[in-house]
């Protein structure tokens, strides 16, 4: 499986929401998180491309440095799923996890559910749900089955305390999300191809 790994905003151009109190930017959290998620699934064998960039549909053109966009490239890429990884920011109570698809009924929920599921066990941080968010970009111009998560709230202060402090279990719950679901689906086909093997031949 080809995963596209996208870690939210970027250092240079778009910091993304910030933890003033603690110094901490959205941009650097999802770019540490992201990189460990690569490592993780390098690890069991799958294909990663990691990208981290402020231009996301050409929108950043007129910016000094600017590589491709980055769904342009996952698209390019042909890959199997994207991940996008961000920081939720709100009023400094909120908390919690919470995934954005384009729309619900697909492979985006089933694997915005997997991630989901596997970091709110591993963190024990509330499960905000799934929400659906068509005009997302990400979301939007991939062509493949596409989640964006919000960790956690980078404003809130012992959810950024955990996105710093337990970065690798973040990406270590992450990574099991997208195996799951990976298994979930070759699980299912083998079942539909079990149910086709096993009719009788007349
Ligand atoms: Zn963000």
């Amino acid at each position: 499986m080809r995963v596209f790994l996208n870690p939210g905003h970027d250092p240079l151009y778009d910091s993304g929401a910030v933890n003033d109190a603690l110094g901490l930017r959205e941009c650097d959290v999802a770019a540490d998180i992201g990189e460990r998620v690569k490592l993780y699934l390098e690890l069991v064998g799958l294909e990663v491309f990691l990208m981290q960039s402020d231009n996301l549909a050409w929108e950043s053109r007129h910016l000094e440095r600017w590589n491709a966009a980055v769904t342009d490239e996952a698209n390019r890429w042909r890959a199997d799923i994207f991940v996008s990884l961000h920081c939720n920011a709100a009023d400094g109570e909120a908390h919690g996890t919470e995934s954005l698809i384009y729309a619900r009924g697909g492979r985006a929920e089933r694997l915005a559910r997997a991630i989901t599921w596997q970091i709110t066990t591993s963190l024990d941080t509330t499960d905000r749900g799934i929400k659906e968010r068509p005009e997302l970009i990400v979301l939007h111009a991939t062509t493949m089955p596409a989640v964006l998560v919000e960790m956690a709230f980078i404003d809130h202060l012992p959810e950024a305390k955990l996105l710093t402090e337990k970065a690798d279990v973040f990406a270590r719950a992450i990574a099991r999300g997208i195996t799951d679901y990976e298994s979930e689906l070759s699980a299912g086909v083998a079942a539909s191809a079990e149910a086709w093997t096993a009719r009788p031949i007349e």
